[in-house]
């Protein structure tokens, strides 16, 4: 009896334990930092992504490439979570996130190999982040909203090595205009700055319009293209007859009595007409539908009028008119019209829409983006996103730090000496911690065709002597003051990218047993990688045809 093995796992699921556990979970890990490392910085290079229906994204952005690639592996996904988190707190800095994560994983392995426990490890990556975050923070430059210079450079950094390049300090001016006009005390909602791509013109055509474009048309020919000084009422219902909810017969004896009923509908409709006309409406934005009779007295009104316009493009034009949207055209009153100084319909690239603009305060506002191609234009927005949440993170926070790899070289450094104080086996595991930053610099130069060695002890010696926004000029070689060349980045794009890194990776160490139902190996949608020894990847089929990948696997 006491040899029987007992089995509690049902014959279909899968288990790995111990070292193979750790080892499949750190390969996985370091294969997706692996795979986005070659796009990081100014001189990174771009992927193309095809999907299995053929479609094609290429870019550039951590976090785009690793959403579309489908991995599947468990260990994989808690590393695209890092770039996940990263877009939703700060909106950049998702690739050098994903690289440190990988990185700090490398490290680890070394350490475990040397029979260091993953426990300790954990440790000692924990106390060095939490060090790092405090060393970051000391080093901080203080930035307020009127410091317009920093925010245009800001937002360039972030789209600096992306397809928004070639008009980047011309987008970086429409984002600072953009996140400045809707910023309210504190808060920054990055939803009222929306952005509209057409597909036509050059990448520099691109504009900032301080008001709302709604994509639709007006609702009738008779009615204006454009009105100036406009009186804009915004109702979310219909301008229809009511419908009665049960299905009413309606019996006539005579012509009459049916022209009486028609009239009677008309009046309805006339009297909902009157009513914005009333009140001193010149423009109407309707959330329903509008009955060709009210079109047409609205058009004879000289009333320019938008149907079924969304509840997003209500509150928008609510924001940026300084009206109510009213649900009860009964309730509408002179003090719930907004106003605009002009209210056109345009044509852009090919499709009408209503452009709101002139208006006192525009607190909601739409940037045009324009590019050659679709694909451009796509990627030339993935830039800007990036670059206004770089801009809104500032303004939120008023922190920043030199890019480049300073801040990444300095604190190596730094940590290095604070590891002497934790002593212990921890101290191991700072050491590794601090080795594992200098992925950024070192990557940054292995991206610009430079010898990352060589780099590395140039950076390392300007932080030495104290030049601590020393970082490296992907363009030159050289090593150069990074904030003197306005390269800068939000201080929360780096403790951000430190503390999910190294959540992440933690977790991916402390795991010794993966206990999967239903094979791990056999979930990837394409199988390419069925061959895989034992304690590989198993389980990222998806990723089968990443190039980036292939070397790490
Ligand atoms: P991420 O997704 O991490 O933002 P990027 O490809 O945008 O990846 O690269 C960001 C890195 O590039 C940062 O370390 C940033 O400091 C660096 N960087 C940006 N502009 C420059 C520049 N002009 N010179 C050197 N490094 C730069
Ligand atoms: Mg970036």
């Amino acid at each position: 009896m006491g040899n029987q093995p007992m089995i509690v796992l049902s014959e279909e699921s899968q288990r790995t334990s111990g070292k193979d556990a750790q080892t499949m979970n750190i390969t996985a890990g370091k294969a997706v930092a692996e795979s986005v490392r070659t796009t990081l910085g100014p001189k990174g290079m771009d992927k193309m992504l095809v999907d299995s229906t053929g479609s094609v994204v290429v870019t550039n952005d951590g976090v785009t490439i690793l959403k579309e690639m489908d991995i599947d592996h468990p260990a994989a996904n808690m590393i695209v979570e890092v770039a996940e988190t990263q877009e939703d707190e700060v909106g950049d800095g998702t690739t050098s996130a994903v690289v440190v994560a990988g990185e700090l994983l490398d490290q680890a392995e070394e350490l475990l190999d040397q029979d260091i426990h993953a426990t300790t490890l954990a440790q000692g990556y924990r106390q060095a982040a939490e060090k790092a975050k405090e060393l970051l923070e000391e080093q901080a430059i203080d930035v307020s909203e009127d410091d317009r210079e920093v925010l245009v450079q800001l937002a360039a950094t972030a789209m600096t090595g992306k397809g928004a390049e070639s008009a980047r300090d011309q987008l970086a001016e429409l984002v600072v205009d953009a996140v400045s006009a809707v910023a309210d005390e504190d808060d920054v909602d990055i939803d009222n700055v929306s952005v509209e791509k057409v597909v036509g013109g050059s990448i520099d055509n691109s504009e900032l319009v301080e008001g709302v474009i709604v994509d639709k048309e007006r609702v009738d020919e008779n009615m204006p293209y454009a009105v100036e000084d406009a009186n804009v009422a915004l109702f979310d219902g219909a301008i229809e007859v009511k419908e009665t909810e049960i299905d009413a017969e309606v019996n006539v004896t005579d012509p009459d009595q049916l022209q009486e009923f028609l009239d009677q509908e008309e009046e309805q409709l006339r009297e909902y007409v009157d009513k914005l006309v009333d009140v001193g409406t010149d423009v109407v934005f309707v959330g329903d539908g509008i009955d060709d009779m009210a079109q047409h007295y609205l058009a004879q009104e000289g009333i320019l009028a938008v149907r079924r316009v969304k509840s997003d493009d209500f509150r928008r034009l609510a924001r940026a008119t300084g009206g109510q949207v009213v649900s009860n055209l009964d309730d509408l009153a002179e003090d719930d019209l907004g106003f605009a100084g002009s209210v056109a319909q345009k044509d852009i690239g090919g499709d009408e829409r209503i452009f709101v603009e002139d208006v006192e305060e525009a607190r909601s506002v739409t940037l045009i983006l324009r590019g050659g191609t679709e694909h451009v234009v796509d990627e030339v927005e993935r830039a800007v996103i990036d670059s206004l949440g770089v801009v809104r993170t500032t303004l939120e926070d008023g922190q920043v730090l030199p890019g480049g790899g300073a801040p990444e070289t300095g604190l190596a450094l730094d940590l290095r000496d604070f590891a002497d104080s934790v002593g212990g086996r921890e101290q191991l595991a700072v050491e590794a911690f601090a080795d594992a930053l200098e992925v950024i610099p070192r990557t940054l130069a292995e991206n610009a065709g430079l010898d990352p060695i060589d780099s590395l002890v140039d950076l390392r010696s300007r932080h030495d002597a104290g030049e601590r926004a020393a970082g490296l000029d992907a363009y030159t070689g050289g090593v150069i003051d990074m904030q003197e060349e306005g390269v800068v980045e939000p201080l929360r794009v780096k403790t951000q990218a430190i503390e999910s890194a190294t959540e992440a990776a933690v977790m991916i160490l402390r795991i010794d047993d993966v206990i999967a139902a239903g094979d791990l190996r056999a979930s990837g949608d394409d199988g390419g990688d069925d061959d895989m020894p034992a304690g590989g990847a198993g389980g990222m089929g998806g990723m089968g045809g990443m190039g980036g990948m292939g070397g790490a696997m």
